[in-house]
Parts: C-alpha cells; sequence; structure tokens
C-alpha cells in the first residue's frame, strides 16, 4: 500500500485477482488534508479523460444568456408562488404566472431548435392553506425531458433543478418588489442553460431540466415533483439543485469554489439500513455523498472554472432546500450554492438603510460565475446520461473472516468495464481505483475492515457511472 498523507502520492501497482481481470495501473495523486479534499486539491483516484463532446458543449453555455435570463425573471416584479397567474397578470408580464409562461416558452424554443428533442412539461396542482400558504393556491413545476435514445438506458434519468419562485422581506407579500436575481433566478438560469447546451446533443440515458416553485413557501413544489417520480417509479440516478449559486460580489466571496451540499444519514434510510451504518461505518456513503464526490471528480476533469468544495452536511444552519425533497423520497441529491451568502442580498425588501443596500437585484450577481455553475451542472449531467447506469446487486462477500476483500456484482448494459475504488475509512474522498476487464467480481488483497470500497461500471469512452457501496452478503 502507498501510504497516504498529505504529500502527493503516486500509486501505480497492481493488487487483486479476479475472472477475466484487466489490471490498469491507474495514477492517484491524493491531496486531502484528512478532513475534506480542499477545492485546490489537483488529482483523485483514477483521472479519466474529458471527453471532447462534453468539453465543447460546456463551452457554449453563456454568461451574456444568464444575465439576459435572470433580468427577465426579475422583470416579473414579484416571483412569490402565492402572486398572481391570472391571464391578465401574465399579459402584462407581472407575477409567478408570467415567470412560470416565459420558462416554457424558453424551453420550448431549445426544443424548435433541437428539432423537438425536448418535451416540455408542467407538473401542476393545487396546494390547500397550510402555514405558509394563506389560500388554495395553484403551484406548477415546469421541466423539459432530453428522452436518452438507447432503449436499455433510457429509463435511467439525471435531473439539474432550481426554483423558480422568489420573496421578500415578507414571506406573504405578492405585490412589492422580490427580484429573486441569486435566489434563485440564478439556479433557474443553471436549468435553463443546462437545456439549452444538452439538447444540442444526445445522451443514452435520459436527463431532465427542472424548474420549481413553492420553494420558499416550504418545498411545495419539489416535494410533489419527487412524490410523482417516486410513486411512478422514475429511476433518477441523480439531482443537482441549484439555489443561490449567483457568487454574490461581496469583497469576501471566493469565487473560485461552490459549495456541494449532500445529506450523511440518509433521510430515507430504513431501520435495517441505520443498524447496518451503526455497526459497519457508512455514515459518510449515502448515494447522495458518493454523487458529491462524483461532482468533485468531473470538476477535476473538466474545465469549468469553478471548483466543487464538498460540504459534508444536509445544508446551512436554519435553512433548506428542494435536494431535501429528493432525499425523502430516496433518491440521490445535492446542493450548490455559493461560497459566502450575503444575507442583506436575500429575502430583503429591496431598499438603503444606514447605508446598506438590501435586496436580491442583478447587480450583486456575478454572471460569469453563474455559468461557471451550470457549466460544472452540465459536465456532470452529460457524464453521467453518457455512462453506463451503476453496477447492480453489488455485493462484499462476508461469509467467512478474511484478509481479502471479494466483492461481486450483476453486469451493467453498455458497460465495458467496471472499477473498484477505495479509500481509508477515515478519509473524505476516493483515494485509489482499480479497473477491472468485463468482471462482474473482483478480489482484493486488502482487508473490508480496514477500507471503504464502492464498484463503477465504464464504457469504452471512458464515461464512470456512479459507484455503488457494496451490501454485505453471508
Ligand atoms: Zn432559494
Amino acid at each position: 500500500m502507498a501510504h497516504r498523507g498529505n504529500s502527493l502520492i503516486r500509486d501505480n501497482h497492481s493488487l487483486g485477482e479476479g475472472r477475466g481481470l484487466v489490471f490498469t495501473a491507474a495514477a492517484v495523486i491524493l491531496a486531502c488534508s484528512g478532513i475534506l479534499c480542499s477545492a485546490q486539491e489537483t488529482g483523485a483516484a483514477g483521472k479519466a479523460p474529458p471527453d471532447p463532446r462534453i468539453s465543447e458543449a460546456i463551452g457554449q453555455v453563456s454568461a451574456d444568456h444568464v444575465r439576459q435570463t435572470i433580468e427577465k425573471l426579475v422583470s416579473f416584479q414579484n416571483r412569490s408562488t402565492l402572486s398572481a397567474q391570472d391571464e391578465e397578470s401574465i399579459k402584462a408580464g407581472k407575477g409567478i404566472g408570467a415567470a412560470r409562461e416565459w420558462i416554457k416558452s424558453e424551453l420550448e424554443r431549445d426544443s424548435k431548435e433541437c428539432g423537438g428533442c425536448l418535451e416540455v412539461k408542467t407538473d401542476s396542482f393545487e396546494e390547500q392553506p397550510a402555514d405558509r400558504i394563506p389560500k388554495s393556491t395553484q403551484i406548477a413545476n415546469v421541466y423539459a425531458v432530453l428522452r436518452g435514445t438507447d432503449p436499455q438506458q433510457a429509463s435511467r434519468i439525471v435531473l439539474v433543478t432550481g426554483h423558480y419562485d422568489s420573496r421578500n422581506s415578507d414571506n406573504l407579500n405578492t405585490t412589492d418588489a422580490a427580484p429573486g436575481a441569486n435566489d434563485d433566478g440564478s439556479g433557474t438560469a443553471v436549468s435553463l442553460e443546462c437545456a439549452r447546451v444538452l439538447s444540442k446533443m444526445k445522451f443514452p440515458a435520459t436527463i431532465i431540466f427542472l424548474t420549481v416553485a413553492g420553494e420558499e413557501q416550504g418545498l411545495n413544489g419539489s416535494k410533489h415533483f419527487a412524490q410523482m417520480a417516486k410513486r411512478e417509479g422514475w429511476n433518477i440516478e441523480a439531482v443537482l439543485n441549484n439555489d443561490i449559486v449567483g457568487g454574490d460580489r461581496g469583497p469576501q466571496q471566493d469565487a473560485s469554489v461552490v459549495r456541494v451540499f449532500s445529506e450523511g444519514l440518509p433521510a430515507a434510510a430504513t431501520e435495517p439500513e441505520i443498524r447496518r451504518i451503526r455497526a459497519l461505518g457508512g455514515e459518510s456513503d449515502s448515494t447522495s455523498r458518493e454523487l458529491a464526490r462524483f461532482v468533485a471528480e468531473v470538476g477535476r476533469t473538466y474545465d469549468a472554472g469553478v471548483k466543487p468544495l464538498l460540504i459534508f452536511r444536509l445544508d446551512r444552519y436554519l435553512r433548506g432546500g428542494d435536494h431535501y425533497s429528493f432525499n425523502q423520497q430516496g433518491f440521490a441529491a445535492v446542493r450548490m450554492t455559493e461560497y459566502r451568502e450575503d444575507y442583506n442580498h436575500q429575502h430583503q425588501n429591496v431598499r438603503t438603510e444606514g447605508g446598506i443596500e438590501y435586496g436580491d437585484l442583478p447587480k450583486f450577481v456575478d454572471f460569469e460565475y453563474v455559468a461557471r455553475v451550470a457549466r460544472l451542472n452540465a459536465a456532470t449531467l452529460a457524464v453521467l446520461a453518457s455512462a453506463p447506469g451503476p453496477p447492480a446487486k453489488v455485493k462484499m462477500l462476508t461469509k467467512e473472516l478474511q484478509n481479502d476483500t471479494t466483492l461481486t456484482w450483476e453486469p451493467s448494459p453498455g458497460a465495458a468495464g467496471y472499477e473498484v475504488l477505495w479509500r481509508a475509512t477515515s478519509a473524505s474522498d476516493w483515494e485509489h481505483v482499480q479497473t477491472f476487464g468485463n468482471a462482474a467480481r473482483a478480489t482484493l488483497k486488502l482487508s473490508k475492515d480496514n477500507e471503504i470500497f464502492g464498484v463503477g461500471a465504464v464504457d469504452s469512452a471512458g464515461h464512470r457511472s456512479l459507484p455503488v457501496v457494496p451490501e454485505p452478503e453471508r
């Protein structure tokens, strides 16, 4: 074993045995401090080369287009979920109804430009009066589906979302300015930019570009959507929620990073799963956390211009977001948010008081930063939608007391090979990778007691799936 630590280490030896094994010596460069791998980290387990097609696509994300989107959203004056959505207000370009119709028209235009490649849909429902909903209110999520081209893979879904509703100081106010340029015009712009650039491509798996309402009232839109997805058995592998990714121009902002929040103990874990986590570890291996690590890897592979900073918690103190609605239904979902938020520029009436400017205005948003975050999102979606699905039924044999580790899995359609990732139980990110050929089993000369393992699928072009942490099998 190579040593781990703060220094740069190359690990190029081969370990293990197995049926039809191909020993690919993987170059592993580590620069983890032992707490969290920092955004400055230069490498991780088994870096795959970037796909030039994906690099080109993310290069088409435009800061100017982001600016136009955010300015347009702000022009609707107040996008409270409780604001106007009658025909007249829509015509006048005021209120959440007008915002919804405009988002729909943007996605429809993208679809027209790709020969009808997007299915533009509305998930609309009537929310009954509740805590922050004084009267029965129509809530509509707008989304576009870029259907996968491979019949074996099209049921796999990766999804990007942001919320298009906004608020000012008073969560029930529906008339005064609630610009929501950063919260969450920025996240809405990310979903729309991803739709615009990725709809020009084709992928084996399906991508959904979603914008939800009701976030500020209690995550109502995302909750409805995630419950629908669960009820209808959608196979959503990954949800990227972008909320406050505007890169507020305050002096203490770090525009080189974007925070990626992920839950530890899964919200949807069953009692037996929690018992297993308690006994064997796994507090840091929810599917959402594997997705966060995957985003970090994409950030090292593709030149998005912003580095993911992994935050190992569900969300910030006192705050929540739409990713949680998906977590509750058992889906892997992460939240992206700028490094440092300015609370004078969120949930505030537009005003100047004591020389301080309040309000979520476009002038505080760094459109270049939003574009970089959109590039990171688009690259992650594109890699996952190009890759084979994660291997199914990944097991670790634990029949006997042994110092080796044997893993088995079921083949994944489209996979050309598999890779086993591992790391020390105290390490935050994968440290080692070994590539196997078309095997369904691998034995590594490593003790299962000392490492955490994951198994992923790789296609012939090098697109990697999300890794799956094995379940013990006796
Ligand atoms: Zn928000």
